[in-house]
């Protein structure tokens, strides 16, 4: 009786799709739901002035792209493959199924022969606990996530810069820059509210450099667009460190006073002077010279950048030549200066930040170092030497050994490796080849499809927690409305493995996972869920209960002491173009999409971007015969797909460009799994393709 909103509820949480981080309110109503006892439903999202990050804005996916939360194909019960199909099953019974094959695994084959993949998409607490299962049940480092195909390279270059891989500098800062420079980020599309930041810096007549491949908004708003040769960005940015050195406009003072290795990372750039740039790059050498200047002349300059950077085999040395310039003239550790890699996923900072990385626990404390493993074995009730202190596979490395039949099994929780990984022929040879794969997911995704075992999780609507954003933010992620079907939340669905396995936690809810969080992480010291409901949100390092957090890094020391300069040598992309596969291939991100579109196309966000193609140049179109809407098969060394063209000036001849969002048009199937020697992060970004018309399909 009575109208929809009425005994409307709000309900405020951090929002479920990019690592901006934008706080709103749910709003849930109790409504009778067809066939069954009346219950409540998010009927909707309403912005809120007090949200740290946003204010009152938020993009197309936070305000219409949260339909997906009672969408019919949620999973709502356990599934466990017979015969090749789907059967719904009882907890009890897919939980002690899983622990069977599980058992029989570990005593065959020993932990090794399992690979976990935790996930950006949930919670801290969840993503702890996966590390706490993988490392102390299961008893493996082989634990990773999809920060390894987004800034696995901004954590090993900036660690090894900085002593730190996160955003130097809160998103607030944008308006304190007299100087921006963005780098390889459709930040528009991809972190629309804070690409609204540079946007109203911008507007307020702060010079801002885009450099890209592509026209993006951000670009065709920018002061100035260099549209950058795909791979060239190592060229350009030894070129601006070249020119800065040369023109003397590098800050000697903090160079001698918070820095190290100068002198051979100046011998490094000495070569790499704009003339030597611009055919690797495309720009001009007086606009490197000009841009280097600007840069350093700037009082306070910012650099931005995402996976234009990290997605290459030379990511990590990306990542490092950005650190140089801002060691060389010391835009860092001030309001205003630093370098800011955006993190892609709502809280894939937190994932890395909870030990989801073979390499490291929780609050990246390495694997290797025998007083950390005896800390966490401690907490955890085990021997320190159940621990295993070689660090474990990457996710690529996982799929390899899946392949070679050395890894066994996978528990893959909220990933979906088969549309986002690259050369996804292989992803899902890998997964076929397994013995035994579980899969946890609200949906069933691509990858969950391929499982033995799903067990339904709830979405972010159903669940307690915190997710950690961009800006090193803490902000809380709360219940709003009862789980959908029988989904559990994955803290749960992991605690109940590790009970079936034999080896139950001594946490079972989200606040007292926080505070073992807490006692074990010292970046995390400080925060509590009843600190970040009483104060909002806090930027780690923060070490203590009476802390204030640390919105900005550096400023009187670095993490690591003093700040490390790298010799870094530019290297052409793994696949150069030739006159089988003549253009270039980039991929990357929709504003109306996200990832591989699990989430948003089961919401009203389908409806308004409904397929996907192959943006083209019309000189390019014009050589090869096409016109606008033309179907194409687009191929590279590993596969072929078939997508309609779309022509536009905004892309460089010589390249196309199009989004993973969709299986239709599966682009990862095309992508190169080369890899960049230090991360393993692949070089999704660039490979060398092909395109000929085909008829509709
Ligand atoms: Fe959500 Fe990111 Fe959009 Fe904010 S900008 S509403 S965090 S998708």
């Amino acid at each position: 009786k009575g109208r929809p909103w009425d005994g409307r509820r709000k309900v405020r949480t951090t929002c479920p799709y990019c690592g901006t981080g934008c706080n709103f309110d749910l709003e849930v109503v109790r409504r009778p739901v067809a066939g069954e006892p009346e219950r409540e439903e998010v009927i909707g999202v309403a912005s809120a002035a007090d949200a740290p990050v946003n204010g009152r804005h938020l993009c197309v996916k936070g305000r219409f792209g949260l339909s997906f939360i009672h969408h019919p194909e949620r999973l709502r019960r356990p599934l466990v493959k017979k015969e090749g199909r789907f059967v719904e099953t009882s907890w009890e019974e897919a939980l002690s199924f899983v622990a069977e094959r599980f058992r029989a695994i570990l005593s065959e084959w020993g932990g090794d022969a399992f690979g976990v993949l935790a996930s950006a998409k949930v919670t801290n607490e969840e993503n702890y606990l996966i590390n706490r299962f993988a490392r102390g049940v299961l008893g493996t480092n082989n634990i990773d996530h999809c920060a390894r195909l987004c800034h696995a390279s901004t954590v090993a270059g900036l660690a090894a810069a900085f002593g730190s891989g996160a955003m130097t500098n809160p998103i607030a800062d944008i308006a304190k820059s007299d100087f921006l420079l963005v780098i390889g980020s459709n930040t528009t599309e991809s972190h629309p509210v804070l690409a609204q930041k540079l946007l109203q810096a911008i507007g307020r007549g702060t010079p801002c450099v885009v450099i890209d491949p592509r026209r993006t908004e951000l670009a065709a708003a920018a002061t100035e667009h260099l549209a950058i040769r795909p791979g060239g960005d190592l060229a350009l940015l030894n070129a601006m460190a070249h020119v800065i050195i040369a023109e003397g406009l590098q800050d000697d003072r903090f160079i001698e006073e918070r820095t190290e290795g100068f002198e051979e990372f100046k011998a490094a750039v000495a070569d790499c002077s704009p003339e030597w740039a611009a055919p690797l790059t495309g720009i001009a050498p007086a606009v490197i010279r000009e841009t280097a200047r600007r840069y350093a002349r700037a009082e306070r300059a910012s650099i931005f950048y995402t996976m234009g950077i990290t997605q290459k085999r030379t990511g990590t040395h990306n990542v490092m030549a950005i650190a140089n310039l801002a060691l060389l003239t010391g835009h860092i550790g001030k309001e205003g200066s630093g370098v800011n890699p955006l993190r892609g996923q709502n809280n894939v900072q937190g994932a890395c930040d909870m030990g989801a990385l073979p390499n490291v626990f929780p609050g990246y404390q390495p694997v290797g170092d025998a007083a950390v493993r005896a800390k966490f074995a401690a907490a955890w009730g085990l021997d320190a030497v159940e621990l295993p202190a070689k660090p474990g596979l990457t996710v690529g490395e996982m799929l390899e050994a899946a392949r070679a039949g050395e890894l066994k099994a996978m528990l893959i929780v909220g990933e979906n490796p088969v549309l986002s990984d690259p050369d996804s022929a292989r992803v899902v040879e890998a997964l076929r080849r397994l013995d035994f794969l579980v899969a946890v997911d609200i949906f069933l995704s691509e990858t969950a499809q391929l499982a033995d075992v799903v067990l339904p999780a709830c979405s972010f609507a159903e669940k307690e927690g915190t997710f950690t954003n961009t800006e090193r933010r803490v902000q809380r992620v709360r219940q709003a409305i009862e789980p959908v079907g029988q989904s559990r939340p994955d803290w749960r669905i992991v605690a109940d493995l590790a009970a079936a396995l034999g080896r139950p936690f001594d946490v079972n809810d989200p606040a007292a996972v926080m505070a073992e969080i807490a006692r074990l992480t010292p970046a995390y010291g400080g925060i509590s869920h009843d600190r970040l409901d009483r104060e909002g949100g806090l930027c780690w390092p923060c070490p203590a209960s009476d802390h204030p957090g640390t919105p900005r890094l550096h400023e009187e020391r670095f993490t690591r002491g003093k700040g490390r300069f790298h010799a870094v040598h530019y290297l052409p992309p793994a696949e150069a173009p030739d006159e089988t596969y003549p253009l270039v291939l980039s991929t990357g991100r929709r504003l109306f999409h996200y990832h591989t579109g699990t989430m948003s196309r089961r919401t009203e966000l389908a409806a308004i971007y409904p397929e996907e193609h192959l943006e083209m140049h019309p000189d390019d179109a014009a050589h090869l015969g096409l016109t606008d809407g033309d179907w194409v098969r687009l191929s590279t060394r590993r596969g072929a797909i078939s997508i309609p063209v779309r022509l536009t000036e905004g892309i460089m001849a010589g390249t196309v460009f199009t989004s993973f969002h969709f299986s239709e048009a599966a682009v990862n199937v095309l992508t190169n799994s080369a890899v960049d020697p230090v991360a393993k992060i692949p070089e999704l970004k660039v490979c060398a393709c092909r395109v000929e018309i085909v008829d509709p399909p």
